[in-house]
């Protein structure tokens, strides 16, 4: 089972010093700043994926590469670019569309020539096929006749087929060196198995499943269950965003081989509670945001609304009082209390004594052996600033790796 990480150019700078928060003045991002893959050993993820959207931004979305990042990854290749060409490691980069970003246009937003090109350019290993996302899904419409189908959701199913068979067919012709994959689209277990015994006529032996994101793991798995009846056995499937490590062998019953999920970074950060992995649950990480770089917080002062002395005092007791914290394993209340403080004078409605006192007693850092942890400890569990948060997110991953592993070893004890 492999592991695809979605790439929207999160690195951190290894310059960084998380005392004085300075960065070295010679910092050159493209040049210094790590990627997971770079600070993580072995590399938390077999693959990257990159979006198309996120290289190139559409009306409406903004891309995440700079002019410069995007003509240098066009010019020296995705390996290149991602510094795997040394040999060290044996990751594979897949490309696609990024369906989502023009799910609300009547038809997808690229040419088929187009995204052949960048595929090229770019040197992949694997090119997923212009798709488009179905909202909406409804196991019964399996019993029921097809007029039944909203019509827009055919259309887009029907529309996702063509769109492969113009992909395989140019591949074809231009000899294109990347392994091409297609899109299933469904709205129903049958409707999905129909969708990849179609795509396998075209000719093609890797499929992705899409649009099953929002879907409940009973109902990915009862289309799984009817997408594997028709599932050649030498094709493989893709999960597309799909994580849910605790299902992980009954996917790879099914046929699936590989999925990709941004879950396990973006939790670092995004999520309300879940925000540092273990492996065998999670923590909340504690918020001490930057007086001088939060932009919320800095409005606030603005308006008059925070006073900027208090807070400055406040923000530096909390990391005071953690990092002794830390050092001696005293001061838990002291610790917490000047938490609650400096997140009352912020005005945080939310009270989360009950979870910080959780992360403060287990120090869940402690514990861990990845790169992350051991070179900044304590930094780690600090929601503060994108080099500490984008570090939890790499912790997350090497976390998320070893939690997959395990789940397949199981499998095979089991087997
Ligand atoms: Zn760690």
């Amino acid at each position: 089972m492999q592991f695809y990480f979605p790439d929207s150019q999160d690195q951190v700078d290894p310059s960084f010093d998380f005392i004085t928060e300075q960065r070295s003045i010679h910092r050159v991002r493209q040049r210094d700043d790590r990627y997971a893959h770079e600070v993580i050993d072995p590399p938390p993820y077999d693959g990257l994926l990159i979006s198309k959207p996120i290289v190139d931004g559409l009306p409406g979305t903004t891309a995440k590469y700079t002019e410069a990042q995007r003509s240098r990854l066009h010019r020296v290749g995705a390996r290149r670019f991602f510094r795997l060409d040394h040999g060290a490691t044996d990751l594979k980069i897949m490309g696609d569309c990024g369906a989502f970003t023009y799910v609300r246009e009547h038809e997808p937003v690229y040419a088929v020539d187009e995204v052949l090109d960048y595929y090229e350019e770019c040197g992949l290993d694997l090119g997923v096929a212009m798709d488009h996302l179905i909202f909406g899904y409804d196991a019964t419409l399996d019993a029921k006749s097809a007029s039944d189908v909203p019509a827009d959701w055919r259309f887009r199913q029907g529309l996702t087929i063509e769109l492969a068979a113009e992909f395989l067919r140019l591949h074809r012709v231009r000899r294109c060196r990347f392994e091409p994959m297609a899109v299933a689209h469904g709205w129903s277990p049958l409707s999905y198995a129909a969708a990849v015994t179609q795509l396998q006529n075209i000719g093609y032996s890797r499929i992705a499943l899409g649009g099953m994101v929002p879907l409940k793991t009973p109902d990915i798995l009862d289309s799984l269950k009817e997408v594997s009846v028709a599932l050649d056995p030498a094709a493989q499937l893709h999960l597309l965003g799909v994580t849910r490590t605790a299902h992980v062998q009954d996917f790879a019953g099914f046929g699936v081989t590989s999925f990709d999920s941004t879950s396990p970074f973006r939790q670092a950060f995004m999520d309300e509670k879940d925000n540092y992995y273990t492996l065998d649950g999670s923590f909340v990480a504690l918020r001490i945001p930057q007086v001088d770089g939060n932009t919320k917080l800095r409005r606030q002062v603005t308006a008059g609304l925070v006073d900027q002395r208090s807070a400055r005092r406040l923000e530096r007791e909390c990391l005071r009082r953690l990092r002794s914290y830390d050092k001696d394993g005293t001061g838990v209340e002291a610790t917490l209390d000047a938490m609650c403080e400096y997140a009352a004078l912020l005005g945080t409605k939310k009270d989360r004594s009950t979870e910080y006192r959780r992360t403060l007693e287990a120090m869940p850092w402690k514990q861990c052996s990845c790169t992350v942890c051991r070179e900044i400890g304590v930094e780690v569990i600090m929601f503060r600033g994108a080099d500490r948060n984008r570090r939890r997110g790499f912790h997350n991953l090497a976390v998320f790796s070893k939690r997959l592993r395990r789940e397949l070893d199981r499998a095979d004890a089991r087997s």
